[in-house]
């Protein structure tokens, strides 16, 4: 696996491999089985697999959140060889947002609800460091979870509005034996706060808001919502301590 850190060093290694299928999987690294389900998927059907590793400043709107955000690159640098990536692209700031940066991608109304609600400039962050790594990596297809569906549908957006050409894949949420979704901030939680945070995924298999609802309130609850995405899916965000989760189930269409 080769280990690139400046945009040019990627196209000249991609370069030489363009006749091929190039997959590309964006994302902020503290590996865990969510994200080796998206380099599998993406290994079983491509010739190139590119994954980045980049904690996008852009998509946090709380300080604290983006440097308490985990980081361990030696660790991800070993996971992502391991399940099969060819090129881990891990970028700086400063390459991605270099001096006088200013052009911002926003997909409005889709963009703006629920955690665009609760984290203002959240996905035009998202949206913007996507279009630039499809922009770099010009893969055919791009790999994304359903764990974060609100993202998915911004981005479907944005590739249907932009024109560009590649295709979104979306990888089902994968769940730990508890039932928690995995995330990077699961390793935030203690032992009696991942107690209280299976309320989450609880109430979600219920399929229905009200009784999702019901029984989140002991947690502090940010959202719980109908949204009407492609597929229609209950989605939440919770507070558990200081750690913010969110998950959702799909409604209708194919099953998780
Ligand atoms: P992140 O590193 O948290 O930005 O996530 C990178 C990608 O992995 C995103 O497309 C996420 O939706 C996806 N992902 C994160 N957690 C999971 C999970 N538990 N199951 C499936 N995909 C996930």
């Amino acid at each position: 696996m080769k280990l690139l850190r400046t945009i040019a060093e990627l196209r000249d290694a991609l370069e030489p491999r363009r006749g091929g299928t190039i997959a590309l999987v964006p994302t902020m690294g503290a590996f865990h089985a969510g994200h080796a389900a998206l380099f599998r998927a993406a290994r079983a059907e491509s010739d190139v697999v590119v994954a980045s590793l980049f904690v996008n400043p852009a998509q946090f709107s709380e300080r604290a959140d983006l440097n308490g955000y985990p980081r361990d690159e030696t660790r991800d640098a070993a996971f992502a060889e391991a399940e099969g990536v060819d090129v881990l692209f891990v970028p700086s700031a400063e390459e991605m947002y270099p001096h006088g940066f200013q052009t911002w991608v926003d997909v409005e109304r889709l963009g703006a609800g629920l955690e665009g609600a609760h984290r203002p400039g959240h996905f035009r962050g998202v949206a913007t460091v996507c279009l630039k790594l499809f922009n770099i990596v010009q893969p055919q297809r791009a790999y994304f979870g359903q764990k974060d569906a609100q993202q998915v549908a911004v981005l479907a957006r944005m590739i249907r509005d932009l024109d560009l050409e590649l295709e979104l894949r979306v990888v089902p949420t994968v769940r730990d034996a508890d039932g928690l979704a995995f995330s990077s901030r699961n390793a935030r939680l203690s032992p009696e706060e991942r107690a209280r945070a299976l309320a989450l995924p609880c109430a979600l298999a219920t399929k229905d808001a009200e009784r999702a609802r019901e029984l989140l309130r002991d947690l502090d609850v940010d959202y719980v919502e109908v949204a009407d995405f492609e597929p229609r899916v209950l989605v939440a965000a919770v507070r558990v301590g200081d750690t913010r989760l969110i998950d959702n189930v799909i409604l209708e269409g194919d099953t998780e």
